[in-house]
């Protein structure tokens, strides 16, 4: 596996496999990977000749008070993990290679106002800004994302169809931890106690799931849900059913929908959601 950390070499690097005529599949990541990331190594292996995996710690994505400085940064495990499950480069630049003296343009997404948007000023226009410039340096033929960033990938589908960005946009799904928890690179953050009781997310959006589909009416069902994870000493920001292509706020259970959540235990902020 090709190890790149300069633009540079990036785009030696890409105009040779294209050259060859190779497809080129983009996985972008903050690195701290899991077996989450490898799924969508995996899955741009089957869709694609070469996967490009990115690693890099975006700090324009994270606000003043959020974990930047902690971010867990595990470059050596990250190279083996992304090797193993099939990326033939990783491109890990840092901050200068990405925001040179001089940086000044940002791009602002749609769905910035609601769900994470409207707890993470400035998130979703970080994540676009970088994401395009990945697109623009790497030009791959396909990038996938998780849909455990359900917003994320919004947005990012969004931005690339308003901007005319040729590159198509694959999700893949969430992948899960044997009791539901969704992987997520912060999951190491948690306490052994507090891991017990993050189950506790994936439980409450299945029960959700069936007691809607049941006929409970959302706001009841919602705020079950809500108690629930309270007692388990969650703090909620939101819990929604939002349309699954828009993400339009909904009343009442309907077809073609997702619920979402995001909540902290302790230090530690928890996103998951699913298709209803
Ligand atoms: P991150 O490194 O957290 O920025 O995530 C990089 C990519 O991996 C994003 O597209 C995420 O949605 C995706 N991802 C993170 N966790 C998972 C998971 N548990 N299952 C599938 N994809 C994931």
């Amino acid at each position: 596996m090709e190890i790149l950390h300069e633009k540079t070499a990036l785009s030696r690097y890409v105009q040779g496999l294209r050259a060859q005529g190779k497809r080129i599949a983009l996985v972008p990541t903050m690195g701290a990977l899991h077996a989450g990331h490898a799924s969508l190594i995996q899955h741009a292996r089957d869709l694609a000749d070469d996967v490009i995996v990115s690693v890099f710690v975006n700090p324009t994505q994270f606000g003043p008070n959020e974990d930047f400085a902690r971010y867990p940064r595990t470059f050596e495990a990250d190279c083996a993990l992304a090797g193993h499950a099939g990326a033939t480069a990783m491109y890990a630049p840092d901050a200068a290679q990405m925001y040179p003296d001089g940086f000044a343009t940002t791009i602002h997404p749609p769905y910035t106002e609601i769900l994470c948007g409207a707890f993470r000023p400035g998130h979703f226009a970080g994540v676009a800004t970088v994401v395009v410039k990945l697109l623009q340096q790497v030009q791959p033929d396909i990038a996938l994302f998780g849909e455990k960033d359900y917003q994320q990938l919004c947005v990012i589908r969004a931005v690339v169809r308003d901007l005319d960005i040729p590159v198509e946009i694959q999700s893949v799904p969430t992948l899960r931890e044997a009791d539901g928890l969704a992987m997520s690179s912060r999951n190491r953050y948690l306490t052994q106690e507090q891991r017990e009781n993050a189950t506790e997310l994936f439980k409450q959006l299945t029960a959700l799931k069936s007691a809607l589909s049941q006929g409970l009416a959302l706001q009841e069902a919602l705020e079950n849900a809500r108690q629930a994870l309270k007692m388990v000493g969650f703090r909620v920001e939101y819990l929604e059913l939002r349309q699954e292509n828009d993400l339009a706020p909904l009343t009442a259970f309907a077809p073609q929908s997702r619920l979402l959540v995001a909540a902290w235990l302790g230090t530690t902020r928890l996103i998951d959601n699913i298709a209803l």
